[in-house]
C-alpha cells in the first residue's frame, strides 16, 4: 500500500482540486541549492514534492535554486540529480535552472520600479542596520526611497552594467519600514556581486535575492503548490507581495505552504555543518557512510525504500520535531529483513580445530539462504577440521546463562553440528588463542538423536574455505542526540568510535558480490560491499545491527 496518509497539505492539494482553483492542475517543485550534496532531510521535501504531484496526476518539477554563484557547484548539481532518481523519483525533462531566468526576473525588477514599487538604494550594510529598526522600533526610510522611476531605472541599468562597486548598492523593495514583520521592511532584491556563476559565467554582477526570485521561479513554472519548511513561515508575506505586485492571479499564482523539517538525533543537518565535516577530514567525503547525506545513506547500504519508509511514518505536521535515529533503522532492517541474503561471516575470528574431524576433510552443509524468502533457495556451507568462530562467543569462565562456547561445555554450529570444548590453548600472556572441540557426527543439522539439548546456535566459517574481508563498522557519528545545542561546538561532539576497522572472515561467495548489494550476517547485523572493494580483497559497510545495541 503506498498511499500516503492525508495530512494538512494533501488536504489542502485535495480541497483545491476540488474547487478548481488551479483547474485540476497540481505541479509542485524540489528547489535544492547546488551547494551541497542532498542528506535525509531532503528526501522528505522530496517525498513530499513528488508524492504530491505523482498523486494528483501532476508533475513535479526539479529545480536548481542556483542564485548564489559563490557556494555552487557542479559536481553538486550532478550528485543532486543521481540522489533524486537513486531516491526512486522521476522528474523526466522537468529539470529547470533558476538562473536561466535571470533575464526575466531582471525585466520584473524593471516592472517593479516602474510601477513604483522599488528603488536603488546607497545605504551601506551597517548604515541599514540602523535605518531598519528592530521589533521594538519602527525603521527609518532610506533616502532613496525619493528617487524619481527614471532616476531608478537608470541607476538600476548602471548597476547591471557593472558601473557600482560591489555593496555600493541594492535595489529595495518599496514596501512598509513599519511593518511588524522586519523582512518587509524594504528588502533587498538584488545585489551588486562580481562572482563567477557556474553556469552563466561572469554575464552578471547583479544577483537577486531568495526571497525575490523563489516565488518568480514558481510562477514562471506554472508551480501550483510550493511547498517549503517552516522557517520560510515569515517569508510568505514577501513572497505574495511579490506576485500581487507584478499581478499575478489563480490560476496562475503559486501558493506557498510551509511544513516542519525532518530532524535526526546523533547528526547534524545543516549543509554549512556537513561541509566543514567533509573539508576538516572528519569524515572520508560527502558519502562517507556515517553521513546522513544521501549519499552516505546508500554506500552505508541503507535502501532508497527505506528512506522513504521513515518519510511516510514522520509525517507532515506544522511542528518540528526531532526524530531517533532509531526509527530509521528499524525502517532498514524492517526493508532489509525480507530481501537482504543470509550469510555466516565471523568478524574477530578465533581459531576452533575440531580434533576428531580428518585433517583433509571437506563437508558440505545445507544453509538457507533467507528463512523469510523461500525462493530464495539453499547453498552449500563448508565443514572443515579448522575452523573460525567469533571471539565472544566463547568464555572461560561463563556467567550463569551464558549459552555459549565454555571449557567442557556444548554449543550448536549454525547448520552444522553439536561442538564440545575440550582444551583451551593460551599463549604466553594467558590470551585464549585456539580451542580444540570435539564435533559429534550425530548431530548434522542441529539435533541430538539421543535428545540431548543445546540451548546455544553460533555462527562460523571454515578457516580454508573462508576469505578474509574488510568489515567497517560504523556507529553514530556524533555521541550526543543534539550535536550543537546549547551552543557546545559540534565538532566537539563527534563519537571516536564511529569508524572500527576490522579483518573478518566470509564465506567465500560473499567476496563475488558487487559494489552495493547488500546481506545479512547472521548474528551481526546487514552488511554490504563498498565501492572500495577490490578483486580478491572485499570491503563490507555495516549497514545496521540487528537489534538496537543502543540500550532499548
Ligand atoms: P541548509 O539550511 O542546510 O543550507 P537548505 O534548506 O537551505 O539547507 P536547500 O537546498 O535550499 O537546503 O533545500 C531544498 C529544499 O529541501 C527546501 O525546500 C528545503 O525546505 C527542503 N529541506 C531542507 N532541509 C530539510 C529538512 N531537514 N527537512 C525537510 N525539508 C528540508
Ligand atoms: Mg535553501
Ligand atoms: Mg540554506
Amino acid at each position: 500500500n503506498n498511499a500516503a496518509p492525508l495530512d494538512f497539505i494533501r488536504e489542502m492539494v485535495a480541497a483545491d482540486m476540488k474547487s478548481g482553483k488551479y483547474n485540476g492542475k497540481v505541479v509542485t517543485r524540489f528547489p535544492p541549492e547546488p551547494n551541497g550534496y542532498l542528506h535525509i532531510g531532503h528526501a522528505k521535501a522530496i517525498c513530499l514534492d513528488f508524492g504530491i504531484a505523482a498523486e494528483n496526476n501532476g508533475v513535479c518539477h526539479l529545480r536548481f535554486d542556483d542564485t548564489n554563484p559563490t557556494k555552487e557547484d557542479t559536481e553538486y548539481e550532478e550528485s543532486i540529480q543521481n540522489d533524486v532518481r537513486w531516491l526512486g523519483f522521476d522528474f523526466g525533462k522537468h529539470l529547470y535552472y533558476a538562473s536561466d531566468y535571470f533575464e526575466r526576473m531582471y525585466e520584473c525588477a524593471v516592472e517593479l520600479i516602474k510601477r513604483g514599487k522599488a528603488y536603488v538604494c546607497d545605504l551601506s550594510a551597517e548604515e541599514w542596520d540602523e535605518y531598519r529598526g528592530d521589533l521594538a522600533n519602527p525603521g527609518k526610510e532610506s533616502p532613496g526611497r525619493k528617487r524619481s522611476v527614471e532616476e531608478n531605472l537608470d541607476l538600476f541599468a548602471r548597476m547591471r552594467a557593472g558601473e557600482f562597486e560591489d555593496g555600493a548598492k541594492v535595489l529595495r523593495a518599496r514596501i512598509d519600514m513599519a511593518s511588524p514583520n522586519i523582512n518587509m521592511r524594504d528588502p533587498v532584491i538584488y545585489r551588486i556581486r562580481r562572482a563567477h556563476h557556474f553556469r552563466h559565467g561572469d554575464k552578471w554582477c547583479i544577483y537577486p535575492m531568495y526571497d525575490y526570485a523563489h516565488p518568480l521561479e514558481d510562477a514562471f513554472e506554472g508551480v501550483t503548490h510550493s511547498l517549503c519548511t517552516l522557517e520560510f513561515e515569515i517569508h510568505r508575506p514577501l513572497y505574495d507581495w511579490v506576485l500581487d505586485s507584478l499581478g499575478y492571479k489563480f490560476p496562475d499564482r503559486p501558493q506557498q505552504t510551509e511544513f516542519s523539517r525532518l530532524n535526526l538525533t546523533y547528526t547534524v543537518m545543516s549543509k554549512r555543518k556537513l561541509l566543514q565535516l567533509v573539508k576538516e577530514n572528519h569524515v572520508h567525503g560527502w558519502d562517507d557512510p556515517r553521513m546522513p547525506t544521501l549519499s552516505g545513506m546508500r554506500r552505508r547500504g541503507i535502501p532508497a525504500s527505506a528512506i522513504r519508509r521513515l518519510c511516510k511514518m514522520v509525517g507532515v505536521t506544522k511542528f518540528d520535531g526531532l526524530t531517533d535515529v532509531a526509527v530509521l533503522e528499524y525502517c532498514v532492517r524492517e526493508e532489509l529483513n525480507s530481501s537482504a541474503p543470509r550469510f555466516l561471516a565471523v568478524l574477530d575470528p578465533l581459531k576452533v580445530t575440531i580434533t576428531n574431524f580428518p585433517e583433509e576433510g571437506v563437508e558440505p552443509l545445507d544453509a538457507v539462504n533467507n528463512p523469510e524468502d523461500p525462493a530464495a533457495g539453499c547453498r552449500k556451507l563448508a565443514f572443515t577440521r579448522e575452523l573460525y568462530i567469533e571471539k565472544s562467543d566463547f568464555m572461560m569462565e561463563p556467567p550463569k546463562g551464558y549459552f555459549r562456547l565454555a571449557p567442557g561445555k556444548e554449543v550448536r554450529l549454525r547448520y552444522g553440528y553439536f561442538i564440545k570444548c575440550e582444551e583451551v590453548v593460551t599463549d604466553a600472556a594467558g590470551n585464549v588463542i585456539e580451542l580444540k572441540c570435539s564435533f559429534d557426527p550425530a548431530t548434522r543439522g542441529g539435533s541430538a538423536p539421543d535428545g540431548r539439548k543445546v540451548k546455544g546456535t553460533i555462527h562460523w566459517v571454515s578457516a580454508s574455505e573462508s576469505v578474509p574481508a574488510e568489515v567497517r563498522l560504523y556507529d553514530r557519528l556524533f555521541s550526543v542526540e543534539q550535536p550543537g545545542a546549547d551552543g557546545v561546538d559540534f565538532l566537539t561532539q563527534l563519537n571516536a568510535d564511529s569508524l572500527k576497522v576490522v579483518t573478518g572472515r566470509l564465506e567465500p561467495e560473499l567476496a563475488k558480490l558487487a559494489s552495493g548489494s547488500t546481506v545479512q550476517f547472521e548474528r551481526l547485523g546487514y552488511f554490504t560491499v563498498d565501492p572500495d572493494s577490490a578483486p580478491g580483497k572485499p570491503v563490507f559497510n555495516r549497514t545496521v545491527t540487528l537489534k538496537d545495541s543502543w540500550g532499548n
